[in-house]
C-alpha cells in the first residue's frame, strides 16, 4: 500500500488524483489532503478517503473541518502544506497547488528523500537551480514529472540515452486564441479566455495557455528537470494536443508519446513508474479517429509569453522567479478584471525590466525575490 500525499486536492490535478486512487484501493492510501478556500469539497474528500492529516487555507475552513472532524490533525495555510511535505510517512507526494506557494513543501520532501509527483510548475520556474542543488545532496529524492508535456519528454527520454538527445520537442495546443492578431485580442474577456479547446484545468493555468505564458514557463520546467540547454528545447503549436511532446536523439530518431487529453494518465504514471498499470480511470487512443496530426510554428509576435520566458531563463539566477511572480499577480489582475489581456505581457516584462538580477543561493533567496516581485506588481498596476 502506497500512502499518498495530495497537496491542492481540491483542485483540477488534485480531483484528478483522487480519481485514480479511487479506482486503485487496493495500491493507493490517501495520508494527507489540502484545500485552500474550498473547505466544503476537502469536507467530502475527508469523508471518502480518511486521511490522517489535513491543510486548509482559511480559517473558516479550519473551524468547520474541525467542528466535523475533532480528532483529525489538521493544519493551515502556507505552514500547514510545509508540515505536509514534512510526513515520515510518505510514499509520495503529489504537489499540485497553483503557484510557487508549492515550493517549500516540494523542498521538504526533497530532504525527507521522498517521490515527489510535480504538477506544479511554478515551483520548478521560480526555483529550479536551487531545487536541482538539493536533490544533489539528497539523492534518493525524485522527481516524477506531471505536467502533461514533461511526462511525455520523461516517458520519450527512457529510450535512449541523456549524452545522445539532440532536441526537446514541446508541443502546445496554441491556446483558445491561436490565429488571433493583436488587435483582436486587446478586448478580450475574462470569459473567453477561460475557455480552452482541449484540457479542462484551473483558471490560472487556463489564461496562462491563453498567453502561452504557460509555454514559456514549462520550457523553463524542461531546462530544470532534463538539463537540456534553451537552445535544444523547441516549442511547436500541435493543435490536436495528440502527441505530448517529444525528444529528437542524435541519430535523427523523433520520440514522442501520444495518448488522449486527460491528465489522469501522467499523474498514475508518476504514482506508479516504472510500471504501468491499467485502470478504468484511464482511455485509450483511437489514432484511427484522430486521422491526422499537424505542427506549426507558435506565433511569437502576438503571444510574447514564450519569449519572454526564454529571455529569463537563458538569463537565469533570479529572473525566472522574477518572470514567474509577476504573471502570478498579472493574472490574478485579469481574472479581477483589473488589467487587460495584454496587459499581462506588459507587466512580466516591466517587472523583468526593473529587477537587478541576484545569485540564488536557498529558499530564503527564492521567496525574497518572489514576495518582492509581487508587491512591485501590486504598487504599479493596483490591486
Ligand atoms: P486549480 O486552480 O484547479 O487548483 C489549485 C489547487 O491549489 C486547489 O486545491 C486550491 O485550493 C489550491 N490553492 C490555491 N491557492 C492556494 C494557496 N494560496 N495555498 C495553498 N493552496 C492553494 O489548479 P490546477 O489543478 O489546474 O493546477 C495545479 C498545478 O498543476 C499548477 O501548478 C498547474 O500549472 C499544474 N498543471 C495543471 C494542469 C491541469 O490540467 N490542470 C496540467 C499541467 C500542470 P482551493 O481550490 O480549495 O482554493
Ligand atoms: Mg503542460
Amino acid at each position: 500500500m502506497k500512502k499518498i500525499v495530495i497537496l491542492g486536492s481540491t483542485g483540477s490535478i488534485g480531483t484528478n488524483a483522487l480519481e485514480i486512487i479511487r479506482n486503485k484501493k487496493e495500491k493507493f492510501k490517501v495520508l494527507a489532503l489540502s484545500g485552500h478556500s474550498n473547505y466544503k469539497l476537502l469536507i467530502k474528500q475527508i469523508i471518502e478517503f480518511s486521511p490522517k492529516y489535513v491543510s486548509i487555507g482559511t480559517e473558516k475552513g479550519y473551524g468547520e473541518i474541525k467542528k466535523q472532524f475533532p480528532n483529525l490533525k489538521v493544519f493551515i495555510g502556507r505552514e500547514g502544506l510545509k508540515k505536509l511535505g514534512q510526513l515520515v510517512e510518505t510514499d509520495i507526494i503529489l504537489v499540485s497547488v497553483i503557484g510557487a506557494i508549492g515550493i517549500e513543501a516540494t523542498v521538504e520532501a526533497i530532504k525527507l528523500e521522498k517521490r515527489i509527483a510535480l504538477a506544479n510548475k511554478e515551483t520548478m520556474v521560480a526555483g529550479g537551480s536551487y531545487i536541482n542543488k538539493l536533490l544533489k545532496q539528497y539523492p534518493n529524492a525524485e522527481i516524477i514529472p506531471v505536467d502533461s508535456e514533461h511526462s511525455a519528454i520523461f516517458q520519450s527520454l527512457l529510450s535512449g540515452k541523456k549524452k545522445d538527445v539532440k532536441n526537446i520537442i514541446i508541443t502546445a495546443s496554441g491556446g483558445t486564441f491561436r490565429g488571433k492578431t493583436r488587435e483582436e485580442l486587446k478586448n478580450i474577456k475574462v470569459s473567453e479566455a477561460l475557455k480552452h479547446p482541449n484540457w479542462s484545468m484551473g483558471r490560472k493555468i487556463t489564461i496562462d495557455s491563453s498567453t502561452l505564458v504557460n509555454k514559456g514557463l514549462e520550457v523553463i520546467e524542461a531546462h530544470e528537470l532534463f538539463g537540456v540547454d534553451y537552445e535544444n528545447i523547441k516549442v511547436m503549436v500541435h493543435p490536436e494536443s495528440i502527441v505530448h511532446s517529444m525528444v529528437e536523439f542524435n541519430d535523427g530518431a523523433i520520440i514522442g508519446q501520444f495518448g488522449v487529453t486527460d491528465m489522469k494518465l501522467p499523474i498514475q504514471l508518476a504514482f506508479t513508474y516504472p510500471d504501468r498499470e491499467e485502470s478504468p480511470a484511464l482511455k485509450s487512443l483511437d489514432l484511427l479517429k484522430v486521422k491526422s496530426l499537424t505542427f506549426e510554428e507558435p506565433n511569437r509576435k502576438v503571444f510574447k509569453g514564450l519569449d519572454l520566458a526564454y529571455r529569463a531563463g537563458k538569463i537565469g539566477k533570479s529572473m525566472p522567479t522574477v518572470l514567474n511572480a509577476a504573471n502570478e499577480i498579472a493574472v490574478e489582475l485579469f481574472l479581477n478584471e483589473k488589467i487587460k489581456f495584454l496587459e499581462i505581457y506588459d507587466i512580466i516584462e516591466e517587472a523583468m525590466a526593473e529587477h537587478k538580477i541576484e545569485e540564488i543561493d536557498d529558499l530564503e533567496d527564492i521567496l525574497k525575490i518572489d514576495i518582492a516581485t509581487r508587491e512591485w506588481v501590486y504598487k504599479k498596476f493596483g490591486r
